[in-house]
């Protein structure tokens, strides 16, 4: 039931990280997948990585325009989007209320808060003209309470949680479900891609490390892409599933 032939997947910040591992699981199980990232290099490594059946396709999900092209080259490419990934995302700082620009705040926003937005809305009519689609948010363990990851992100996966359900309860109907992922702290590039690693952040998370013993790995996220994305998973939706090994649950 988790078989994705014939299905259509684009998955954003698929250069690196969970968005790589969800690209190369989704044409593990048979997609077709567009690879988007800012970063075309990196988009193009993903989609060389996979073979056939992909695109690459850089863009940034903060900009109109971007999205917009984006959406139009994948319904030119393969005609249908049935999933959407919206995944590209920004750690940038990890700045508490009283520390943080505006200049900041507006960064961290804009892609992770936005970028889900603006590209979920270039979505919707193509899936609503096919007659359904899977969108997966990965928002964090952050879009669910306070804590050491910095203001700006934590509202931004706040707010991404809040895209999940609105978009789940309008379209339930339609046919089109969305759920978000909520990554525990996983092994990637993001503290690097976000300006490079804070101490004074990462000694906040210390507890966490402890409780948790280790990091995530990018493919522990991917296979709950898949299963989401999947007829499996046919009656979840708006849902908010934690992936931290318990974190959340402590
Ligand atoms: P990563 O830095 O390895 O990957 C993020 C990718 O997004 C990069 O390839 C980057 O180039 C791309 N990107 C950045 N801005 C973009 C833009 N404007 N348009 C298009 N692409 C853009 O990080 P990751 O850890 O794989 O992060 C993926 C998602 O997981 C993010 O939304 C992040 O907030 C979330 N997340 C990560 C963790 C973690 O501990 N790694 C925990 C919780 C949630």
């Amino acid at each position: 039931m988790t078989d994705l032939a014939d299905k259509t997947c684009l998955v954003t910040g698929a250069g690196s990280g969970i968005g790589r591992a969800m690209a190369r699981a989704f044409a593990e199980a048979g997609a077709r997948v567009v690879v988007c990232d800012i970063n075309e290099v990196s988009a193009r490594q993903t989609a060389a990585e996979i073979g056939s059946d992909t695109l690459a396709v850089p863009a940034d999900v903060g900009d109109e325009a971007s999205v917009n092209a984006l959406v139009e080259r994948a319904i030119g490419e393969y005609g249908r989007i049935d999933v959407l990934c919206n995944n590209a995302g920004i750690l940038d700082t990890m700045a508490l209320p009283a520390e943080i620009s505006v200049q900041t705040w507006d960064r961290v926003l804009r892609v992770n808060l936005s970028g889900t937005f603006l590209l979920t809305r270039a979505v919707l009519p193509h899936m609503l003209g096919q007659g359904g689609g899977a969108i997966i948010n990965t928002a964090s363990e952050a879009g669910i309470r306070g804590g050491a990851a910095g203001v700006a992100y934590t509202a931004s996966k706040h707010g991404v949680v809040g895209i999940t359900r609105s978009v789940a309860w309008a379209y339930a109907k339609d046919g089109i479900r969305c759920n978000a992922i909520l990554p525990g702290p996983t092994e990637t590039g993001i503290s690097e891609s976000s300006g490079g690693f804070d101490p004074a952040g990462a000694a906040r998370l210390g507890p966490v490390l402890a409780l948790g013993e280790r990091l995530a790995q990018p493919e522990h996220m991917a296979s709950v892409a898949v299963f989401l994305a999947s007829d499996a998973a046919a009656f979840i939706n708006g849902a908010l599933v934690p992936v931290d090994g318990g974190w959340s649950a402590a």
